[in-house]
């Protein structure tokens, strides 16, 4: 067994011994390979050991993964999301190259999201990324926003709201906790949250997590440098 085999096999378990532990369904938990500033060898690699759903930050970066790996066998089985910050300018070829989107933090993301998804491709998935801590730095909507933000996303016809999202701030474990509270006080509740990293995913899932975003503990060091 290699590394990458070893540790994809270990967060494995430790996501089935979370979920065990949470008295949840082994199943009810998404494993998202973060594959940012990784080449797209690891995503090859990773893919052949069975993993289909990678994350990507930077649209540039994806799209030049995307067309490398675009001959692979592998290449038409992966679930490609979206979890960087979203400039405006950058929301038609996130709309046309991914099939969800967790970053979603305004309103103008996801009305261009919607108006620019294109018609031959379902709609696309997204979680609304929630500011839990309020913090006046952070990407997100506030709690006091939400209710408004959820009525759009669900008006809008080509976008797929599916739950929320939160990066917490440091210091503050009971966050996951907080955002599945805020999830459980909407008019309805959404069917996915988005929360979980290398460091805290076991916290995330006891919290009620169903889809973890794990870059490091997989792949180890991120490798190529940051779009800027
Ligand atoms: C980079 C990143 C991750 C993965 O972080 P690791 O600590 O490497 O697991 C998850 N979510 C978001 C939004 C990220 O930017």
């Amino acid at each position: 067994m290699n590394a990458l085999e070893a540790r994809f096999s270990s967060i494995k378990s430790s996501i089935v011994a979370s979920t065990m532990a949470a008295k949840r369904l082994p199943d009810s938990v998404t494993l998202v390979a973060v594959s940012k500033q990784q080449p797209a060898l690891a995503i090859e690699a990773l893919a052949a050991l069975g993993q289909r759903d990678f994350a990507e930050n930077y649209v540039q970066e994806a799209l030049v993964k995307q067309a490398q790996l675009a001959h692979t066998p592998r290449a038409a089985k992966i679930i490609w999301h979206f979890i960087g910050p979203i400039q405006s300018n950058k929301t038609r070829a996130i709309a046309a190259n991914f099939s969800w989107v967790h970053s979603v933090d305004r309103p103008k993301i996801a009305e261009r999201l919607s108006e620019q998804r294109p018609d031959n491709l379902p709609p696309l998935k997204i979680f609304i990324e929630v500011n839990v801590d309020d913090e006046s730095t952070k990407a997100g909507v506030s709690p006091a926003e939400l209710p408004a933000m959820v009525a759009l996303c669900q008006r809008l016809p080509r976008i797929e709201l599916v739950g929320l999202m939160v990066i917490p701030a440091r210091g503050s474990p009971d966050a996951f906790t907080r955002t599945a509270q805020l999830n459980a006080h909407l008019p309805s509740a959404l069917p996915l949250l988005s929360m979980g990293m290398s460091d805290d995913f076991p916290a995330a899932i006891a919290a009620g997590s169903t889809h973890v975003r794990i870059g490091t503990a997989l792949f180890g060091a991120r490798q190529m440098k940051a779009e800027s």
